[in-house]
């Protein structure tokens, strides 16, 4: 599949001209692409997703250094609440040229070097690997979120003092019955 220059997350590196040493800055912003994180939480599809890079070329190929700031959302992993953050990744890439020996044959563990298409490299797939390596897998709401009632699911960080006028454990409703018959036969034995 051939990259399409016109895609937001691509970038044109033809004005380095492959000379060593060449730079480029750029910052830009572009909407995130679909299912960008994990399950709990993610960068919102469509949000913006700030860039601020520096492209340089280097002997093999394009070098690419910077960060990404983007908004996430997601749940609280202990009460379900709606989590807003922000997250901020950094990368340094380097983008193989298509006919580049080096990443050619690097060794085994460096594989998947990302390879560079003519001029043209795709941010996408780094970018995606940089949001998932940087995500908390467990997102929460508050370092000490108490989570939910174990009885009623009712969210404890709403009403720390939360209780039960019944108590629902099956041990206390035993008890409980208990002294309600002892109650019954005193009963019984004054009207007796
Ligand atoms: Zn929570
Ligand atoms: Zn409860």
């Amino acid at each position: 599949m051939r990259l399409d220059p016109r895609a937001p997350l691509v970038l044109d590196t033809r004005e380095l001209g492959r000379r060593p040493g060449s730079q480029r800055r750029m910052t830009f912003e572009e909407p995130a692409p679909a299912d960008l994180g994990i399950e709990v939480l993610r960068v919102p599809e469509g949000s913006p997703v700030r860039f601020e890079l520096r492209l340089e070329a280097v002997m093999e190929g394009v070098l690419v250094t910077g960060t990404a700031e983007a908004e996430l959302e997601g749940e609280c992993v202990r009460c379900l609440e709606p989590v807003h953050d922000e997250i901020v990744v950094d990368f340094q890439e380097l983008f193989a040229y298509e006919d580049s020996d080096t990443a050619a044959t690097s060794d085994e563990e460096d594989d998947e070097a990302r390879r560079m298409e003519g001029d043209l490299l795709d941010l996408e797939p780094l970018l995606r690997d940089a949001v998932v390596l940087t995500l908390p897998f467990q997102p929460l709401c508050q370092d000490d979120c108490p989570g939910l009632c174990p009885d009623c699911g009712a969210r404890l960080a709403d009403d720390p003092g939360h209780q039960h006028d019944e108590p629902i454990d099956p041990r206390w409703a035993a008890l409980l019955e208990h002294q309600h018959d002892q109650q019954d036969q005193q009963q019984d034995q004054q009207h007796g």
